[in-house]
């Protein structure tokens, strides 16, 4: 088969692989569609991935075309998502079902071979289903839709919030659709980019500030002095967290999202803010994928329902032999992308 594997930092290279065989307990899937996230951009021109070589992509979709021993045959011709971390099922926070804080994972397009491919074999247990209702080029954006659900789950919105997104990334976008869906009233993103306030602007949000001289003022006056209720952190930056932690009124609560870009430092009174009004500040890692809470299955549901605008979200399609014009894409930032797909037609 044909894939992209990162043979080095800022090597990415399009070639012929040997194509994945299901095992036991799993499926084949044909890989119809594939999301770039930014932690994509990071390990190909940055980072690297944990080994080399590997095939990045952990944002998929795909056809369920062969079924390893012990799976049942009629999931052949399924539509699926793949949840990509793959747990050990043995340390104390899989016994939990707290997969994502596993101390000893394996995750495909990071730690193992993801889905810049045109196949990819993964367990049963990480695939799910989803009806013809689905188009493929949304159910590809599944896992950064359900990274932005478990953030909106752990900050607790009640209807009528008013809350603060820091970061108009992908993530910071769906944790403002998502906090919408949940009743939230008054949403303020912040961000540093005019044409992504338009962008926004168009999904219907009319607090769109950009990180300016006057942005205290401009967030006093939509909360009519008081503060936000909650802040989602959705940069990770020293600057993105002190602009959070400013928008919260007392007792107010901030989830952080945003993977940090390097050490964070808060100048003392921001530090003093969260001691004297006494924030609740919450970390949010991944998605939740237990037995009785499962954010891919609510994500695939409204999905189905066709809650989101997801469709506004993709801003570029390409095949996978143009992963290096893709991704000059994605590293020029005066392009404007929001979310990029590879896809397998
Ligand atoms: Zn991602
Ligand atoms: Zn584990």
């Amino acid at each position: 088969m044909k894939a992209c594997v990162l043979e080095a930092v800022g090597k990415l290279v399009y070639k012929d692989v040997p194509t994945p065989e299901p095992k036991e307990n799993e499926v084949l899937l044909k890989i119809k569609a594939c999301g770039v996230c930014s932690s994509d951009i990071d390990r190909v021109f940055k980072t690297g991935t944990y080994n080399f070589p590997t095939i990045p992509g952990h944002e998929f979709c795909g056809e369920i075309v062969k079924a390893g021993s012990n799976v049942d045959s009629s999931m052949i011709g399924k539509k699926a998502v793949v949840f990509p971390l793959l747990p050990c099922n043995k340390c104390p926070s899989c016994e939990k079902e707290n997969y994502a804080q596993c101390s000893n994972y394996n995750y495909f397009g990071s730690r193992c071979d993801g889905a810049f491919a045109e196949y990819l074999a993964a367990p049963v247990w990480n695939v799910l289903t989803f009806s013809d209702k689905v188009p493929f080029d949304h159910a590809a954006m599944c896992e950064p839709a359900a990274v932005a659900m478990h953030a909106v789950k752990l900050s607790e919105l009640n209807k009528g919030d008013t809350i603060c997104i820091v970061g108009t990334g992908t993530i910071g976008i769906l944790c403002g659709l998502w906090a919408q869906k949940q009743g939230a009233k008054n949403i303020i993103f912040i961000g540093r980019n005019a044409r992504k306030k338009q962008f926004i602007e168009s999904l219907g949000f009319s607090n769109v500030l950009l990180d300016v001289d006057g942005l205290d003022a401009a967030i006093a006056n939509i909360t009519e002095g008081k503060g936000v209720d909650i802040a989602f952190e959705c940069v990770g930056s020293n600057q993105a967290i002190s602009t959070a932690i400013k928008s919260l009124k007392q007792k107010g609560r901030m989830i952080l999202v945003g993977n940090p870009e390097g050490d964070i430092s808060l100048a003392r009174n921001i530090y003093w803010k969260i001691l004297r009004s006494e924030l609740d500040v919450k970390g949010a890692w991944n998605s939740k994928y237990s037995s009785k809470d499962n954010d891919w299955k609510d994500v695939l549901k409204a999905m189905e329902d066709n809650d989101l605008p997801f469709d506004k979200l993709i801003t570029g399609r390409h095949n996978l032999s143009e992963a290096d014009k893709a991704f000059d894409r994605l590293r020029e930032k005066t392009i404007f992308t929001v979310k990029e797909l590879f896809v397998n037609e």
